[in-house]
This record gives C-alpha cells, sequence and structure tokens, in this order.
C-alpha cells in the first residue's frame, strides 16, 4: 500500500480534499506514495491555525527556538541516508546528491538554532539629553513559504529554520511534484516541541494552495522559489495588499573560461555545474562562455566528457546523471534541443531520449555551440542543457556574462588573480565563483540574485533576519 502524504494543520494530520499521486521519475511504476490535496478553504484553515499560534511562538524564548530546531537539525543528519533515499526517489537526483543535500538541510536547521540564541538588537544613545533608543528585531507573523521540487529538502529548510528561528509561524506549500519530502520534514517538525498551528503543511497546487495563501490578508509575507512567471504574479498580488514577499527565481549562469585557465579542471567544473543534478539547479551553468584561442580545445574536451556521463536510476551505484523529474520537464528539455537545431545551434552531443531497463525520464545531456542571440542561450531550460558561447577576449567574455536578464551567479575559471578580481567586482550576479563550478554553494552565507532572479532582501546566513524581522525602534526617557 501507498505511503499517504498528509497534511499538517494546527498540530493535527489531516487528509485532503482530494488525493494526488507522487511517482518516481527513475521508475515510473514506483509509486512513492498518495498525497492530501487542499482547497481554499483547507488552506484558510491552515492560515488561521498560524495566526491564533503567533502570540504563544512569537514571545517563546531564544533556548525553546533553539532547542526545536537543533532537534530537527539533529534528527536530519542522523537521517540523512533514508532521507535522501527518499529525496532521490521523488525527485531523481542520484543518491549520492540527495544525501548530501538531507544533510545540508540539517546543517541549515543546525545554523538556525545557533542563530535564534543571537537576535540581533542595538541600544545607543538618544542625540536628545536623558533619552535611551533600543532597536529591536521582531517577528512578522504568519509567513507563507512556497518552495519548488527541485531541492525538495534543502530550500524548504532554508525557509522554515529562519522563519522559527525569529519567531513567525509558518504555513509551508512544497512543489506538487515532492509532496513526500514535504511531508518528511514536516513530520520531523510535528514532533520538534513547536505550540500547535506555529508550523503547518499545506500540499497541493500552486492554483488553489499557493494563490490562497499570496491572497490571504492574514498572511504578513510570503517567501517564494520557483519560476519568473510565477514570482511575478506573487510579487504584484502581494504587493497589492502590501505583505512583504521575497523571490528566488531563474538563472542562466555563465561560466567563463580564459584562456589561462587549466582547461581539464574547467571541464570538470563545467560538468559539473551544467549537468549534475540533471542540470536541474536555478545556479546551473549553462552558457559556457570560452575565450577563443582554447575554445575548439574545450569544445573538444566538453564534449568527450558529456557523452561520457552515465545516465540511470536514480538509486543505482554509477548513475552520474539521474532522470529528469517529470514528463513535461522532460518534453520542455527535448523541444529547446529542438530549438536549438531549428536555430541553427551546433549541436555536439546528447539532447536524446533514452531508455533504461526502467521506465522514467531519461535524457542524454545536451551540449551545443551556441551564438549569444540564439534562444537557448537566453531563455531558462531547467535541465541538462549547456551553450558554448565563443569570446573573443576577457572584456567581451564579461560583456556575455552580463548580457542576460538573470543575475544569480556567474563564475570564472582563470589563473589571473587581476581578471579574477575584475570579474569578481564587475559580475552582475548575486554569487562570483572563482575556478569553481557555478552550483554549490555553503549553507551560512547569503544566497541570492540580482536582475530577474530574485526580488527582496538574500536568503540564508545571517542576512535572513532582513526578510524574517522587522525593526522596531523604541525610546525610553531616563530621567
Ligand atoms: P514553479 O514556479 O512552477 O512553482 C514553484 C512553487 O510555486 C510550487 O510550489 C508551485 O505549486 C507554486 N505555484 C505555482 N503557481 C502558483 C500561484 N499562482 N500562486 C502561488 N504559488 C504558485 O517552479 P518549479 O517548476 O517548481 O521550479 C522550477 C523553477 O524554480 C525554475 O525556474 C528555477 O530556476 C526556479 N528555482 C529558483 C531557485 C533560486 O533560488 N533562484 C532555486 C530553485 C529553483
Amino acid at each position: 500500500m501507498a505511503t499517504h502524504f498528509k497534511h499538517f494543520i494546527n498540530g493535527r494530520w489531516e487528509t485532503g480534499v482530494t488525493l494526488g499521486v507522487s511517482e518516481n521519475p527513475s521508475d515510473l511504476s514506483d509509486i512513492v506514495g498518495e498525497f492530501a490535496r487542499a482547497d481554499a478553504a483547507q488552506t484558510e484553515s491552515a492560515i488561521r491555525a498560524a495566526v491564533d499560534a503567533r502570540e504563544a511562538w512569537g514571545s517563546s524564548t531564544p533556548q525553546r527556538r533553539f532547542e526545536v530546531l537543533d532537534f530537527v537539525g539533529s534528527e536530519l543528519l542522523a537521517r540523512k541516508e533514508e532521507l535522501g533515499t527518499l529525496l532521490a526517489r521523488e525527485e531523481g537526483k542520484t543518491l549520492p546528491e540527495a544525501i548530501g543535500e538531507a544533510a545540508r538541510a540539517g546543517m541549515i536547521f543546525k545554523f538556525f538554532a545557533g542563530e535564534a540564541l543571537r537576535i540581533p538588537g542595538e541600544r545607543l544613545a538618544s542625540v536628545r539629553p536623558g533619552v535611551d533608543v533600543e532597536v529591536t528585531r521582531e517577528p512578522l507573523g504568519v509567513v507563507a513559504l512556497i518552495t519548488p521540487w527541485n531541492f525538495p529538502l534543502a530550500i524548504p529548510a532554508w525557509k522554515i529554520a529562519p522563519a522559527l528561528a525569529y519567531g513567525n509561524t509558518v504555513v509551508f506549500k512544497p512543489a506538487e511534484l515532492v509532496p513526500g519530502c514535504g511531508w518528511a520534514l514536516a513530520e520531523i517538525l510535528s514532533r520538534a516541541g513547536l505550540p500547535a498551528g506555529a508550523f503547518n503543511l499545506v500540499l497541493g497546487s500552486g492554483r488553489r494552495v499557493g494563490q490562497t495563501l499570496v491572497e490571504s490578508p492574514l498572511v504578513d509575507a510570503i517567501s517564494f522559489t520557483g519560476s519568473v512567471t510565477v514570482g511575478e504574479a506573487i510579487l504584484a498580488a502581494a504587493s497589492a495588499r502590501r505583505a512583504k514577499v521575497q523571490l528566488e527565481m531563474g538563472g542562466k549562469n555563465p561560466l567563463v573560461v580564459l584562456a589561462d585557465a587549466p582547461l581539464e579542471r574547467a571541464a570538470e567544473h563545467a560538468v559539473q555545474g551544467a549537468f549534475y543534478s540533471t542540470g536541474q539547479r536555478c545556479t546551473a551553468s549553462s552558457r559556457l562562455i570560452v575565450e577563443a584561442p582554447v575554445f575548439d580545445r574545450f569544445a573538444e574536451l566538453m564534449r568527450q566528457r558529456t557523452r561520457a556521463l552515465v545516465v540511470g536510476h536514480a538509486l543505482e551505484r554509477g548513475t552520474q546523471i539521474g532522470p529528469v523529474v517529470s514528463r513535461e520537464q522532460l518534453e520542455q528539455d527535448l523541444s529547446y534541443v529542438a530549438i536549438g537545431r531549428h536555430e541553427g545551434a551546433e549541436w555536439l552531443a546528447g539532447g536524446e531520449a533514452l531508455e533504461r531497463p526502467t521506465r522514467g525520464h531519461y535524457i542524454s545531456p545536451a551540449l551545443f555551440v551556441a551564438q549569444p542571440k540564439q534562444r537557448i542561450a537566453r531563455e531558462e531550460v531547467f535541465g541538462p542543457l549547456a551553450c558554448l558561447i565563443r569570446a573573443d577576449d576577457y572584456e567581451h567574455a564579461l560583456a556575455l556574462a552580463n548580457d542576460t536578464p538573470f543575475g544569480l551567479c556567474a563564475g570564472i575559471c582563470t589563473d589571473s588573480l587581476a581578471k579574477a578580481t575584475h570579474f569578481k567586482r564587475h559580475a552582475q550576479a548575486g554569487m562570483v565563483m572563482v575556478n569553481l563550478p557555478t552550483a554549490g554553494v555553503d549553507p551560512h552565507v547569503p544566497f541570492g540574485g540580482r536582475k530577474a532572479s530574485s526580488h527582496g532582501p538574500r536568503e540564508q546566513g545571517r542576512h535572513a533576519a532582513e526578510f524574517y524581522t522587522t525593526v522596531k525602534t523604541a525610546y525610553t526617557a531616563t530621567g
């Protein structure tokens, strides 16, 4: 019998109004579980529970918050293999990647457990005699957390942990493709010692559950990670009622390879950044911008390495690239391969649907030589497709790197300290990598982008306080 993933509302597990099914993208005959799907009324009941819990959780001591978050972090770390297996089965990234993500989610909870003990504030002398000034951070109230499918443990963790650390109550809505991971996280939180209603999980569609959260006047703030289209609609709706909004959206991240870079190592970074996690990372290196003198050599290295990648079942030992998450995503990836060919981009490798012993959404990683204005070099594919783009020199490479509506992450491979330093200053991105893949970030420092990639304060690290708190300035007469 399939596991039944339920909502967690006001401290109780609830069945849904309708049911959905979560499939294993590596093996469509394997049903990960059935999941509850909420309607607007059930979502509103979760919002009301979060409103009612505001006082209890918002006035809880730092020690209590530390204990709750530390408990969740410890359990995630202790169960990383089991949770990683669920993640790999439901989302399709390889088992080592999935175990790494479960561990990262644990580290994030541990980090914010510590932050709960260090909520910052200031006490200053007033410009007036006999007056003290205090600047403190207070919870926002009810926050809605809406997340995508591609990091189904880590992204929820980096929203839920700071939301709770700073005293907010939460309604969490995971993506419909990964209800099992959302449920597993909620199951741990349900035993962590929170007051009823402080954390709620509502499963279901973006249109029903997501939109109800965005439009509810009882929701004080919304943190969203997902596509640009949905993010922009959320921004418009939330701004209209003046709710605080944080958006993390797409990317079309450049990795610049200069002629002085160790090419083998640069190719390793490019393959890792472009294709691991099946290219389904907002930080994926989808534009490989290579200086002309080494372009042909680098392209050949990339062609060989891309063709050698092992595509297979996410849970199978030796698999380097798991399946794509869903049939729709596979179709989107294949359609971009067709667009690339149609636009006249030069095909170097992959881009074909594959058959494996189990029926799943398999595709060989695709590599093209593209012109900067071609669609595959400009639009986010969110799959294993990368473009090589020729640059005349460093200045041209930098201009190409910045010639995108997005600005999440930008990387450079070079032996030149001067060029690396210049790139760090002038790349129009929220994150810059030097001699590293564009994907792969630390859990204790800010994450986020510029331009169409992000809106609002950064996530993660100490900067998370900027979104999850509101500042109060208090004046006290001392005499
Ligand atoms: P998506 O925008 O389709 O969905 C994201 C979430 O929003 C899901 O939970 C979905 O149910 C919900 N949603 C959909 N419509 C909604 C609506 N009208 N109102 C409220 N909520 C709604 O994105 P996805 O397909 O799950 O994820 C892929 C996208 O996420 C890619 O574009 C990728 O770049 C982006 N992403 C960005 C980051 C980042 O931090 N920048 C990280 C991971 C993924």
